[in-house]
């Protein structure tokens, strides 16, 4: 039987200026922006998905921008550094584009075997991009980042908390993840162990609590196949504690809430159905998604949110 959390979903985050955002996602990164909708809770805030060509599960990174937004800290009971996956000869391609593009990038660093670099997009954002050979997805390009440099999805996340005991339960009992080492501070888990669900914990008992806003992750999302095994999960985790919230219905994926232990908030996200469900994937992204119950607003959304456009010439 296929387990029910197959690895990361997608990781959401609060971002400033929206053009800024898709500039540094799509222009610099050479994502692809696969739908531009609202925060279905705060319908006057953009919601962004980036990710490969469709916008598979395991790729997509997406963020809520608010123009203007002060920047949050870095900090535990918060994700603070999210890590792509590149081609293990990569790294010199990124780090020379990093570099014409004005992004102060960390020297090569080495953890569990894969060599990668660390970065920050313009709201402080924690990046990392690891090099490795694992990973056979095929990633994506319109341009600015030939294929072979291309971004391949998640590598994975880095938890930052106080301490790991209670969430390593959760990710170990309830979660389909198993531990796979430690270097120093840093435990790592995985369901396979390799590129798309690692979750790195890294212990940092006297730490100061992070801020959340700009530049912070909001939550990070774990994927399960379908409604059926989300359910299971959904059983699983209330019989075991967990404030688990209802399922809600965010039309390329139905989600459940929860927050873990260290503080973080964990999301469990379907497979199903996708972000081809309301446009072509030739042109996902290009529209303004609405859900239905907001369709009678566009008017009142459209006027209350900054125009943004694709600029990927700029980053050539
Ligand atoms: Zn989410």
């Amino acid at each position: 039987m296929k387990p029910l959390i197959t690895g990361i979903h997608h990781i959401t985050a609060i971002a400033g200026d929206p053009q800024k955002n898709i500039d540094f996602y799509t222009g610099i990164l050479g994502l692809r922006l696969v739908k531009k909708t609202i925060n279905f809770d705060a319908p006057d805030v953009y919601h962004f998905y980036f990710g490969d060509e469709q916008g598979s599960p395991g790729t997509v990174f997406t963020t809520f921008p608010f123009k203007g937004a002060r920047k949050g800290t870095k900090g535990t009971g918060e994700l603070t550094y999210t890590a792509f996956s590149v081609s293990k000869d990569s790294l010199s391609f990124w780090i020379e584009r990093l570099k014409k593009f004005g992004v102060l990038v960390s020297d090569v660093q080495t953890r569990f075997g894969d060599k990668l670099i660390r970065f920050e997009d313009h709201d402080g954002m924690g990046i990392e991009l690891v090099a490795n050979d694992s990973d056979d997805r095929e990633g994506w390009t319109y341009g600015p980042v030939p294929k072979e440099h291309s971004i391949r999805g998640f590598y994975g996340a880095t938890l930052n908390l106080r301490s790991k005991d209670e969430t390593e339960k959760l990710l170990l009992n309830h979660m389909n993840y198993r531990f796979i080492g430690q270097e120093g501070e840093r435990y790592r888990y995985g369901t396979e162990g390799k590129a798309g669900d690692i979750v790195d914990i890294l212990v940092n008992p006297a730490g100061n609590r992070g801020m959340q806003s700009a530049g912070t992750v909001h939550h990070i999302a774990f994927r399960t196949a379908n409604e059926a095994s989300q359910l299971e999960i959904q059983q699983i985790l209330m019989e075991n504690g967990y404030m688990v919230t209802e399922v809600k219905d965010r039309n390329y994926f139905k989600s459940i809430y929860f927050r873990e232990p260290g503080g973080v908030l964990f999301e469990i996200a379907t497979d199903e159905p996708g972000f081809a469900i309301d446009e072509e994937e030739a042109h996902l992204g290009e529209l303004l998604k609405l859900p239905d119950w907001a369709e009678a607003s566009r008017k009142r959304i459209e006027s209350a949110l900054i125009p943004v456009t694709l600029n990927p010439e700029k980053y050539v």
